[in-house]
């Protein structure tokens, strides 16, 4: 068996994201980078995409890098309605200086309003693409509280980073 077990492990590295918006009358509800037809939209300085917001701080943690309000403060002009995409590839281009990209993600999104269930596979997709993998490695799932909350949404996410070539 020559060969075997001489090989190092996987460096692999998890992370968790969390974020947290309010759901506000007006404002375009953008979630994991789609819009979704809804009369209210999360409040924010950025758009206030959480599941994007979400998925950034589980990269960089992965990373061990700093967080994403440290990286992008939300008094700093520059980021005023930044799409949560921006956040995603900084986080995944910042991940591939230390030598690591993503291997798989998964996304819980808390919603009692709007209705995720049709545009699950959109947001699955455009997950897919921000971070340079295919559909079956990442995931997505609504849930609702039944507990009235149709005021805010809610994300965590998990990323798995690794380190072997491309
Ligand atoms: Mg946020």
């Amino acid at each position: 068996m020559s060969g075997m077990g001489a090989a190092s492990p996987p460096d692999l590295r998890i992370g968790l994201g969390w974020d947290r918006h309010r759901l506000e009358a007006g404002r375009p509800c953008v979630l994991a980078g789609v819009t979704i037809p809804h009369p209210a939209g999360p409040a924010g300085h950025s758009d206030g995409d959480a599941v994007l917001h979400a998925l950034a701080d589980a990269i960089l943690g992965a990373a061990g890098l700093d967080d994403l309000g440290t990286l992008f403060p939300d008094h700093d002009p520059r980021w005023r309605g930044a799409a949560g995409a921006v956040f995603v590839a900084e986080a995944v281009a910042r991940a591939r200086v230390l030598g690591l990209r993503p291997a798989s993600a998964d996304v819980v999104v808390i919603a009692d309003a709007p209705k995720l269930a049709p545009h699950r596979p959109e947001m699955r997709a455009r997950l897919a693409a921000l971070l340079g993998l295919p559909a079956d490695r990442v995931n997505l799932k609504g849930k609702t509280t039944e507990l009235g909350l149709g005021d805010r949404i809610e994300a965590y996410a998990v990323v798995l980073l690794t380190g072997a070539p491309a």
